[in-house]
């Protein structure tokens, strides 16, 4: 693998092949590179560094060394595509989880001393990173997040932008791909901010989606008429009024209901938008009172008749205990009756006209 060859038996700059991750690499372990010393600039540290450059598979776009080595050896990540060597992941995600400091220097001469100086220090070792000193969780997290194939997809040819405007006139011959783009977040971002791992969007992603649990809570759920969010770890000291100080900015409010004994509440806006718009602003960052809430949205509403709902309330639903009762269960799987929909108060759902 092309990250486990070493390049430290030569020099500075001088070895025979660049530290890349799989993906980039692509699926033939004998690919041709052709290699041009000192070629151009490090887009971190602006060092003259050697560029590689080679086909990472048919019908695939040609890829090159961005970084230099030093660089990618400082921070363990792929000379390419600037993703972590080990888990395929952002800087910033990877960092995050193992609560690894920042200790790369950003200043020019301070920079050009410590690339001097580490150079001696990272011959022989795999990486900088320790990730066994990582505490379990933050490995447990990385491990989940990370993409364990190649994906080699990256490597297709860019989109064709004469295409995209309507006037390519070459047709078969053309070399990009003839697709509408979808929004692509790495093309915005800046290779300095994704090598500190400061500021990249696509790491915020990543890290929102962890944050919020599985993610689906968050996912606008497809029935329109859910408007309602479901709010967790309510303390005591968290009335009603604030939890209306805070989502009255989001939209009108038809209701706030507060079950202290659950710390949970109930929040009804008049519109989906407001709740769509309430839940993306909250949901990785809703602290009230000095407590950290969590929100997710409300449940479905039962489309069934009266009866049936109020079967499966009376139904000996094993109650757990309050503490695990933080994070709702998804629906249909109510930890206890009063999550049903029909228990809150507020509900007016068409099933209670008869
Ligand atoms: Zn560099
Ligand atoms: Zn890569
Ligand atoms: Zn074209």
């Amino acid at each position: 693998m092309a990250a486990k060859a070493d390049p430290n038996k030569q020099g500075w700059e001088e070895s025979e092949f660049p530290i890349l991750c799989e993906t980039c690499l692509g699926d033939n372990p004998y690919v041709l590179m052709t290699r041009q010393g000192f070629g151009k600039e490090c887009k971190v540290c602006s060092r003259p560094f050697t560029i590689f450059r080679w086909l990472p598979g048919a019908g695939m776009r040609y890829k090159k060394t961005e970084i230099c080595q030093t660089c990618a050896k400082l921070k363990n990540v792929c000379q390419t595509c600037l993703l972590d060597l080990q888990y395929n992941l952002p800087v910033q995600v990877r960092d995050t989880a193992l609560n690894v400091t920042n200790d790369a220097p950003r200043s020019e001469i301070n920079r050009e001393y410590f690339a001097q100086n580490i150079e001696g220090k990272i011959s022989g070792a795999e990486s900088l990173i320790n990730y066994g000193k990582a505490d379990s969780s933050g490995r447990e997290m990385l491990k989940k997040l990370a993409r364990t194939e190649p994906y080699y997809k990256r490597n297709r040819p860019h989109i064709c932008s004469f295409f995209v405007k309507g006037s390519c006139t070459r047709g078969d011959e053309c070399p990009y791909r003839h697709e509408i783009p979808e929004e692509n977040e790495l093309s915005h971002q800046n290779i300095k901010d994704r090598y500190y791992g400061t500021n990249d969007p696509v790491a915020k992603k990543i890290l929102n989606r962890v944050k919020g649990g599985n993610g689906s809570n968050i996912t606008p759920p497809e029935d329109k008429t859910i408007t309602s969010l479901f709010i967790t770890g309510v303390e005591d000291d968290i009335d009603e009024a604030d939890l209306k100080g805070y989502f009255y900015a989001f939209g009108e409010i038809k209701s706030v209901v507060v079950v202290h004994k659950s710390r949970c509440a109930f929040i009804n806006f008049a519109t989906r938008a407001s709740a769509e718009q309430a839940i993306d602003k909250s949901h990785s960052n809703l602290n009230i009172k000095e407590h950290d809430l969590k929100i997710t949205w409300g449940r479905p509403r039962p489309t069934g008749p009266k009866t049936e709902v109020q079967a499966a309330t009376t139904q000996n639903v094993v109650l757990p205990p309050l503490e695990s009762m933080q994070i709702p269960a998804p629906p249909g799987e109510a930890p206890s009756d009063f999550l049903y929909p029909s228990q809150d108060p507020t509900y007016q759902g068409s099933s209670t006209k008869g």
